[in-house]
């Protein structure tokens, strides 16, 4: 590695506008080609998440006040649209304009990294990051798969559908979910297993997290499965996943010890966050129903999944 490489990766490791988990997880190891691609949701990942996602919904909620008086179908229909193009509106203000944004944008050029963008919701962008043409042809096409599963289901939704199935609906197509998976880097057995709990309606999240309180007291592996944050192991003892964070841990240590140490503590935070991931859930549920509460002073309309 020269000398001008290192120094960019000390310059990107200082920049305080991008979390420390996304500049090691996804831009740190897609540029050392340790794993094809990586994912950020803008702007849910940036540090300022928080106070953004307020002075979203500060914008947006009012806007939405008016759609539950509307019947007529038809009417309601192009409420819905023009809520959605003032949605894009306020996304392109509060998030496409932040110095945060500008940062991801910067280090991808800086480190050679091209970039997809999707948008899941009118103010839910997901950045891809990647460094093969390939990747992107893949994701192109995946993309347009999403989309299709998407619409199927809006058109004819199955009855007894759960709301992360209607909102998700790509989360439950094993297909989608094992090609996703490669890209990603994740293992193999892991997504199996990922999709095959979906397959049979159990929550991935809580069954990572009963696994991690049955573990008990933590082995000489420790949080080495956890190589990225938001992969759920097949198994905390998993060894692919286990061999992939030493793998990971390893070329980062080579770069620099503290780099290795940085990593290491990202681990045990990835594995924190697996292990709180059915509180964490509820209290996200919680402060989205209040959030919109306090303008409606009624429950939620679903205006995001139409
Ligand atoms: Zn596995």
């Amino acid at each position: 590695m020269t000398k001008k490489t290192r120094d960019m990766i000390q310059k990107l490791l200082s920049d305080a506008r991008l979390s420390r988990r996304i500049k090691v997880e996804n831009y740190l190891l897609v540029y050392l080609g340790l794993r094809p691609c990586s994912l950020t949701t803008m702007p849910a990942e940036f540090p300022d998440a928080e106070s953004m996602g307020r002075d979203i919904d500060g914008r947006v909620l009012p806007k939405m006040k008016d759609l539950g008086s509307i019947v007529e179908p038809y009417r309601r229909l192009k409420m819905i649209e023009n809520l959605k193009r003032e949605m894009r509106k306020v996304y392109k203000e509060v998030v496409e304009r932040s110095e945060q944004y500008r940062a991801h944008i910067e280090w991808a050029r800086n480190l050679e990294l091209r970039t997809f963008q999707f948008e899941v919701r009118p103010t839910v962008r997901e950045l891809y990051l990647f460094k093969d043409k390939e990747v992107e042809k893949k994701l192109e096409r995946l993309m347009k798969e999403r989309i299709k599963i998407r619409q199927e289901v809006l058109r004819h939704p199955p009855p007894d559908l759960g709301r992360v199935h209607v909102v998700y609906p790509e989360e439950f197509n094993g297909a989608w979910i094992r090609e996703m998976g490669a890209l990603y880097g994740y293992p193999r057995c892991c997504v199996d297993r990922y999709v095959s709990d979906r397959e049979k309606g159990m929550m991935v999240e809580e069954r990572a997290s009963r696994q991690l309180r049955e573990a008990g007291e933590e082995d000489e592996a420790g949080s080495l499965a956890y190589f990225v944050g938001y992969f759920f192991p097949c198994h905390p003892r998993c060894p692919s996943a286990i061999s992939t964070g030493r793998r990971f841990l390893e070329e980062l240590r080579s770069i620099n010890p503290e780099l290795g140490d940085l990593y290491k503590s990202i681990l045990q935070e990835n594995l924190e966050l697996v292990r709180r991931q059915p509180e964490i859930i509820a209290e996200h549920r919680l402060r989205a129903v209040e959030a919109v509460k306090k303008i409606y002073r009624q429950p939620p309309l679903d205006i995001h999944n139409r």
